[in-house]
């Protein structure tokens, strides 16, 4: 399929809400593995998994960003409008763009990093090391909880599987990155308000226990940013999924400034600030690499966390 709009965009957020600085490169769209929460199905997407094959369009658009900016540092998100590894012939045209974007960093002496995200294990698949010059490539696996992967995340990998997958990307070179997106409480569905609380704390504890064996597995000098949102759904999403009557939905969700529905300000604040405190008593430097996504400065300052951008957090090799 030829595509006809902009292969690279700098992302959206929304209004008001905190910027990371990514710029994201949609080299294909939709995708199969069918999670309830995904806005995908509720956007004017092909019914397939495409990848676009006009990648002479992509060449064109880097060769136009990288000469009119004076920034030296890009953040590529290429797992936005599809599961970055979804199939073999996203694999295949990965590569290719990876070749340019590469070829035009050293040209225009710029430094990129390219986030390759999924819900998958296909990365097993893959049996090379991966190197290229001015860029460092990051495998970013959403982690989800079991029961939530089982409930909501239809076809993806079992969150052992996602793990396996991260000490995997390890051995070829990748950075790692972790995104525990999108955090969803459960149970919600038909439960009484008094009973929220057991929920968010029962959804806690469950993600202590996942970082605490994340991080036990993983090389953390490895780690290039650790992110987490708490679901969020728009307005269209939540109307359809709250008539099917979703177990995505419930009372405590509010549409904020970017017309997306969220959980209230309380309940994130609540569990962003639990899961950092114990981020911050596992490992005190993997903090400096921790991130809130799509959320608002004030929900930052609710955290105590300095905002910063994909671009800011430092690595390996700038720590040295
Ligand atoms: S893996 Fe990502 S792109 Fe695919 S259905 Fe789930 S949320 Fe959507």
């Amino acid at each position: 399929m030829i595509r006809k709009t902009f292969f690279i965009n700098k992302y959206d957020y929304g209004k008001n809400v905190v910027d990371l600085n990514e710029y994201v490169i949609s080299f294909g769209t939709n995708c199969n593995l069918g999670c309830e929460y995904c806005y995908l199905k509720f956007s004017k997407t092909p019914t397939i998994p495409v990848i676009y094959k006009n990648y002479q369009k992509l060449e064109e658009e880097a060769k136009v960003l990288f000469s009119n900016s004076d920034r030296e540092l890009f953040y590529f998100n290429l797992g936005e409008t599809t599961d970055s590894l979804l199939t073999e012939k996203h694999f295949e045209f990965l590569q290719k763009i990876i070749e340019i974007i590469s070829f035009l960093a050293k040209k225009y002496k710029k430094f990129c990093y390219i986030e390759l995200r999924t819900k998958t294990n296909n990365i097993l698949k893959l049996n090379k090391n991966l190197f290229f010059e001015n860029m460092k490539l990051i495998y970013a696996s959403s982690l989800s909880l079991n029961e939530t992967i089982k409930k909501f995340e239809h076809n993806t990998a079992t969150l052992n599987q996602r793990i396996e997958s991260l000490k995997f990307a390890e051995s070829l070179g990748f950075y790692l990155a972790i995104r525990l997106e999108p955090i969803i409480i459960y149970p919600v569905y038909g439960i009484k308000y008094e009973d929220i609380i057991f929920s968010v704390e029962n959804i806690i504890e469950k993600y202590k226990s996942l970082i605490k064996l994340v991080l036990e597995t993983i090389n953390l000098k490895k780690i290039h940013s650790i992110t987490m949102s708490t679901l969020r759904l728009t307005k269209k999403q939540f109307k359809i999924l709250k008539e099917r009557k979703s177990k995505l939905c419930f009372f405590e969700m509010f549409l904020c400034q970017d017309a997306k529905f969220r959980y209230s300000r309380p309940i994130r604040t609540t569990i962003y600030n639990k899961i950092i405190e114990f981020i911050k008593s596992t490992n005190d430097e993997i903090l400096k690499k921790t991130l809130l996504s799509f959320e608002f400065d004030y929900i930052w300052q609710d955290c105590n966390l300095k905002i910063k951008k994909l671009t800011d957090v430092k690595d390996e090799t700038q720590n040295c």
